[in-house]
C-alpha cells in the first residue's frame, strides 16, 4: 500500500483503489487460515472486469461513474481462494488501444524508464502495477495482445490462455470470439496458481468450454510427451517480419539458442497465412464491437447527453460525447464492415482468412486441436510442440514518439506479433529476456489449443 501511495501518482497504474482498512482487515483476517489457493496475494483487476465494489469505467466517460450490481465470476473465484483486491487498473477504453493512450485518466507509465514511456495496451495499467511491485498478480483481457504486449513493455509474464478456459461472465465485451481473460505477474509460480482458479466452466458464460470438452483435453494432455524429453520448438517464418529491430532479434535468437542448449529441437516452419492475420482481426474485433458497444445509448446506464430532444439526437450525441476517438473510429470500422456494401468483401472474406490462419497452426503444432474435426497430423519433421517468437516488434516507445505518429495504423501495425494467437484460440505468453544492453524484451510462446500447462513450463525455461 505504500508503494502504491508512493508511486501511483505518477504512474498512474490504478484508478481506482480499495480503502486502507479494508484491505488491512481482508489481510488480518487471513492470519489464522491456511486454505486459499491465492492466499494473500494482492490483486489487480483491469477496469472492464465488474466488481460491485469501486467503479467499473473501462476508462471511459460513458462508464465513468458506473457501478456494477454484480461481480464478474472471476472476481468471486479470486475472493473464495483468498486473494486480496486492491483496486482497479487503467487500460485503452473499452480495451481498444495499443499503446494505452486512449483513457479519460491520462496514460499509465511504464515503472522501467524513468522518462515517459508507454506500458503497452490495453492492459497497461495492470502490467503497470504488476512491474512497479503495487500487486503480486493482475487480471487483464487480451482480444489481439493486450495482455501480452503490456507485458512484454513492462518486463512482466503475460499470459493469455486458451479460448474459453477462463469464464467471462462480468467482463465488459469488445470482441466476444476473441476476448480472453489473461493473467499478469512477475513469478510463473504465480501466473499457475492464478490459473488454476480461473480455470474452470461457468454455466453464465455461454462461450466458455464445457466440461466433457475439458476432459477430452485433459486426457489428451495426459498423453502427451512427459516432461524433460526433447520438444520440438517452432520458429515461424513470418514472424520475422521486417520492422523487428535488432534488440528484439538479439533476444529471439539468444531464447532459441538458449532452448538448444538444453537439447530441445528448432525447426523453422512456415505458416503462410500469417501475412493476413493484421488486416483480419482489423476487420472482425472492430465489427464484434460495433455490435457489442450499440447498447451505450443513454437510455439504460452510463453517461447521458445533456441535450433535450428526439431519442436519435439523444442517441447520437450520447455516443459522440461519451465515446473517445478511438472507439468512435472502432464503431463506424465496424459498422462499415458489416454494412450491405462491404460485408462479402470485407467481413466474410475476414471469416474465411481465420480459418486458414487457424489451420495453419493445426498444421504445424504435433499435437491435434480438440476443437478440430480435421484427421490427426501425421508427426513428421514439419510439425512442432511450440512456437516461439518476438512478442513485440520493439521495446516500449516514448509518449512522445507516439503523440508524434500522424495515422492510427502506427499503432494497429504493434499487434502484428500478437493477433495470430487470438485469431486461432490458442495460449500465448509473454516472457521477460533480458537483451545485453540492459533492455528487456518479451518473447512468446504458443501451443495448441488446450495445450496451456506445457507452454507455461517452457515460458518458466525461457525465463
Ligand atoms: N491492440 C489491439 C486493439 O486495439 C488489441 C486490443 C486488445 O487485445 N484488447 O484492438
Amino acid at each position: 500500500l505504500r508503494n502504491i501511495a508512493s508511486q501511483n501518482q505518477r504512474l498512474r497504474a490504478l484508478i481506482s483503489l480499495r480503502s486502507e482498512e479494508t484491505v488491512l482487515a481482508e489481510l488480518s483476517a487471513l492470519s489464522n487460515d491456511t486454505d486459499g489457493e491465492l492466499r494473500g496475494k494482492t490483486v489487480v483487476l483491469k477496469d472492464n472486469i465488474c466488481t460491485v465494489w469501486g467503479k467499473t469505467s473501462c476508462a471511459s466517460r460513458m462508464l465513468e461513474d458506473y457501478q456494477s450490481p454484480y461481480n464478474a465470476t472471476i472476481v468471486d473465484k479470486i475472493a473464495e481462494n483468498k486473494g486480496v483486491f486492491l483496486g482497479k487498473a487503467n487500460m485503452d477504453e473499452f480495451a481498444m488501444g495499443t499503446d494505452n493512450i486512449h483513457t479519460i485518466y491520462g496514460p499509465p507509465l511504464n515503472p522501467l524508464f524513468k522518462a515517459e514511456h508507454s506500458t503497452g495496451g490495453s492492459s497497461g495499467g495492470s502490467a503497470s502495477a504488476v512491474a512497479s511491485h503495487m500487486c503480486d498478480i493482475s487480471l487483464g483481457t487480451d482480444t489481439g495482445g493486450s495482455v501480452r504486449l503490456p507485458a512484454a513493455y513492462c518486463g512482466v509474464i503475460g499470459f493469455k490462455p486458451s479460448y474459453g478456459l477462463i469464464s467471462r461472465w462480468g467482463v465488459v465485451a469488445f470482441a466476444q470470439s476473441l476476448d480472453t481473460v489473461g493473467i499478469i505477474a512477475r513469478k510463473i509460480e504465480d501466473v499457475r496458481k492464478m490459473f488454476k482458479v480461473l480455470n474452470s466452466h461457468d454455466d453464465k458464460d455461454p462461450t466458455s468450454i464445457s466440461n466433457s470438452l475439458r476432459s477430452r483435453i485433459n486426457t489428451r494432455n495426459n498423453d502427451l510427451q512427459p516432461r524433460g524429453r526433447p520438444l520440438r520448438i517452432g520458429i515461424p517464418r513470418e514472424f520475422n517480419v521486417d520492422s523487428l529491430s535488432a534488440v528484439v532479434k538479439q533476444a529471439w535468437k539468444s531464447t532459441l539458442v538458449d532452448l538448444r542448449d538444453a537439447g530441445h529441437e528448432l525447426y523453422t516452419v512456415s505458416m503462410p497465412s500469417i501475412a493476413n492475420a493484421l488486416p483480419t482481426y482489423y476487420i472482425l474485433a472492430p465489427a464484434e464491437a460495433a455490435s457489442n458497444l450499440a447498447r451505450y445509448d443513454g437510455i439504460r446506464f452510463g453517461f447521458r447527453s445533456e441535450i433535450d430532444g428526439d431519442e436519435h439526437v439523444l442517441y447520437g450525441r450520447t455516443r459522440s460525447e461519451g465515446f473517445g476517438t478511438e472507439v468512435r473510429r472502432r464503431i463506424l470500422l465496424g459498422n462499415y464492415n458489416l454494412s450491405s456494401g462491404a460485408m462479402t468483401n470485407h467481413y466474410i472474406q475476414a471469416q474465411r482468412v481465420r480459418r486458414k490462419v487457424q489451420m495453419d497452426f493445426d498444421r504445424v503444432f504435433a499435437t491435434k486441436n480438440p476443437l478440430s474435426t480435421t484427421p490427426t497430423p501425421t508427426h513428421d519433421e514439419h510439425t512442432v510442440d511450440f512456437l516461439v517468437t518476438p512478442c513485440s516488434t520493439d521495446t516500449a516507445p516514448s509518449l512522445e514518439d507516439i503523440y508524434a505518429q500522424k495515422s492510427p495504423l502506427d499503432a494497429y501495425v504493434n499487434d502484428i506479433l500478437t493477433v495470430p494467437a487470438s485469431l486461432a484460440g490458442i495460449p500465448a505468453i509473454s516472457v521477460p529476456r533480458a537483451a545485453p544492453d540492459g533492455r528487456t524484451v518479451g518473447i512468446q510462446v504458443m501451443g495448441q489449443y488446450g495445450d496451456d500447462d506445457r507452454v507455461l513450463q517452457i515460458a518458466q525455461e525461457i525465463m
